[in-house]
């Protein structure tokens, strides 16, 4: 598990759109995560924008519904937003690198493992990499659909020291408005004190930074969420973060790099529903015979990675698939030995 020494190196901050409309507030981020590549850390930055950029760019008030309109606008906009952090870093020479991702780029292992090279790549020579998603090629079946899940993955994909969530509220509220500093884990109850997205033009609210709080616990990685407005925010955040802002601390159980790819990062393509001794086979570490196969859903291929469900509907494992769901569909009941998914290639939850 990743120490909580408050010495973090390697840090993913995810920068908001409420805060890139503010020129004030991002030019003073610009200038903490300049102090702070001057103290050695190696930052890494995930900024949502390019659509809200976009729409002021046009003038426009309204977020459209239309997703090819969306697309249009961020790649509109993510030059204007690429150049607000190229404007703001040249004082320091500091290279600012455009790095923009959708899930496949996750769920692909070689593609996965590349991203990872380059980014490595880019720290070592001490550029700056500006990551967001692929707004322009993303359709509904790739999208992360808002960056705080992006900031997670990038964080587990980087093995960041810790992720920094600034928002524009102080961090999660609990029911009479103070704010929670350390969260142990994403229960339901947490789950309840999360609102709605508060900005047209942006798509995350508390709910979506919760799920890519729980994301980067499952990674152990330490993630906090912190105000933008507030002075010295990022150095508060990687000195002490519950006192800065909400801290989400990483969980103690590490999961191997490939189960935590299976679990968390790969997006699957559909899900397998299986008999009671199936599950009780997998919980004691056996692979998946198409004998414990009740169902299919979705329309997977070989290779895929599907969610394994129980008889009472609840998901507990993830694992990549040896066959299509036709053939699973064919095989599924038959008393033969065949593994519809090898226990090296699965992971349960
Ligand atoms: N990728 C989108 C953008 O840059 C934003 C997604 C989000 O707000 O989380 O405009």
């Amino acid at each position: 598990m990743k120490e909580l020494t408050g010495d973090y190196k390697r840090l993913v901050i995810k920068i908001g759109t409420s805060i890139i409309k503010e020129t004030r507030l991002i030019n003073s981020i610009i200038r903490e995560v300049e102090a702070l590549i001057k103290r050695g850390s190696e930052p890494l930055i995930v900024s949502s924008g390019a659509i809200a950029s976009g729409m002021s760019l046009f003038d426009q008030k309204r977020r459209p519904n239309k997703i090819s309109h969306l697309q249009a606008l961020a790649s509109i906009g993510q030059n204007r937003l690429i150049n607000i952090y190229q404007a703001g870093f040249k004082r320091l020479k500091i290279k600012c690198a455009q790095i923009l991702l959708t899930w496949d780029d996750f769920s692909d292992r070689k593609r996965y493992l590349n991203t990872k090279n380059t980014l490595e790549i880019l720290l070592k020579w001490k550029a700056l990499p500006i990551i967001n998603e692929n707004d322009t090629v993303s359709t509904n079946e790739i999208r992360f659909g808002d960056n705080d899940q992006l900031s997670a993955m990038v964080a587990t994909l980087i093995n960041a020291d810790i992720l920094i969530i600034i928002t524009d509220v102080d961090g999660l509220l609990d029911e009479n408005g103070r704010v929670l500093r350390v969260v142990e884990e994403v229960t339901t109850q947490i789950k309840r004190l999360a609102g709605r997205p508060r900005y047209p033009q942006a798509m995350g609210g508390m709910e979506t930074k919760l799920l890519a709080c729980e994301r980067a616990m499952e990674a152990q990685i330490p993630c906090v969420i912190v105000n933008g407005r507030k002075r010295d925010i990022l150095l508060s955040a990687i000195k002490k973060p519950e006192e800065a802002g909400t801290l989400f601390l990483p969980k103690k159980e590490r999961l191997r790099a490939r189960q935590l790819w299976l679990a968390h990062i790969g997006k699957q393509k559909g899900r397998i529903f299986v008999d009671q001794g199936a599950k009780a086979a997998l919980l004691c570490g056996k692979s998946l015979l198409c004998v414990g196969v009740k169902a299919t859903e979705g329309n997977f291929h070989c290779g895929d990675l599907v969610e394994v469900v129980d008889n009472n509907g609840k998901g507990f494992g993830r694992g990549k698939v040896n066959f299509s769901a036709l053939q699973l569909e064919q095989l599924k009941g038959k008393r033969q030995l065949r593994e519809a998914i090898h226990r090296d290639n699965l992971v349960v939850l």
